[in-house]
C-alpha cells in the first residue's frame, strides 16, 4: 500500500497547526510549528496569510484528517463513502472508522509515540488481534476485540520508550488498557468527544457531498 514518505513537519506547517505526527518532538519547543509558523517553501514566509473560506477551508480540513491518520486520497474517500451509506451522522461515522484502524488503536493503546510509528509496529508484525497476527494498518477493529503485542516482541526497545512517553499522556476511555500496557480491549465505538483532534469533520462531509 502506498504511503507518504516525505518530511512530516512540513505538513503541519502547511496546515498551520500541530498535527502531532512525530511523537515526542511535537511536545517540545523544537517543533517547527512553534519556531516557524508560516507555510513551507521558498516563498512561504513572504506570502500573506489568506483567510480561507468555502472550498479552500473544506479542502484544508480534509487534508488535515488525511495527514493525521496517514491515509491517502483513495482510501480516505472510501471511508467517507462507507460512512455516507450508513445511518447516522456521516462526519462522526467517518472519524469512527479512522479511529478504529488498527494502527490508530495501537497508538491510542500507547504502543507507539505517533501514528506513523504505530503503523510501522503493525506492518512489522508485532501486533495480534484476538490472538491472531495482523499486519494490516487499516484493519478495522470492533467492539470486544483484544489488541496485544505478540509475545516475541514484548521486549522491543521501541515499545519501552513509547510506554514511558505515553505514561504522562491522557488515555482514551473507549479502550481498556491492561495493567502491563501491552494489550487492550475495545470497550465501545469512539464518540466525537473522544476524538480530541483539530478537525472539523462537517467541512469534510460538505466537500465530498458536492
Ligand atoms: Fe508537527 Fe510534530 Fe513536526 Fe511539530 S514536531 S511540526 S507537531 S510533526
Amino acid at each position: 500500500m502506498a504511503r507518504y514518505t516525505g518530511p512530516v513537519c512540513r505538513l503541519c506547517r502547511r496546515d498551520g497547526t500541530k498535527l502531532f505526527l512525530k511523537g515526542a518532538k511535537c511536545f517540545t519547543d523544537k517543533c517547527p510549528v512553534e519556531k516557524r509558523n508560516f507555510p513551507p517553501g521558498q516563498h512561504g514566509q513572504s506570502k500573506k496569510a489568506k483567510k480561507l473560506i468555502g472550498y479552500g477551508l473544506q479542502l484544508r480540513e480534509k487534508q488535515k484528517a488525511k495527514r493525521i491518520y496517514f491515509t491517502l486520497e483513495t482510501q480516505f474517500r472510501a471511508y467517507y463513502e462507507k460512512a455516507a451509506n450508513r445511518t447516522g451522522v456521516t462526519g462522526e461515522l467517518l472519524l469512527q472508522q479512522l479511529e478504529t484502524r488498527l494502527d490508530n488503536v495501537c497508538y491510542r493503546l500507547g504502543l507507539a509515540m505517533s501514528r506513523r510509528q504505530a503503523r510501522q509496529v503493525v506492518r512489522h508484525g508485532h501486533v495480534q488481534v484476538n490472538g491472531r497476527k495482523v499486519n494490516i494498518p487499516s484493519f478495522q477493529c470492533k467492539v470486544g476485540d483484544v489488541v496485544a503485542v505478540r509475545e516475541g516482541s514484548q521486549k522491543m526497545a521501541l515499545l519501552e520508550s513509547a510506554r514511558s512517553f505515553v505514561s504522562g499522556q491522557s488515555r482514551v476511555n473507549w479502550i481498556e488498557v491492561a495493567a502491563d500496557g501491552l494489550s487492550g480491549r475495545i470497550l465501545s465505538t469512539p464518540k466525537r468527544e473522544d476524538v480530541n483532534l483539530p478537525v472539523n469533520e462537517q467541512l469534510i462531509v460538505e466537500l465530498y457531498s458536492k
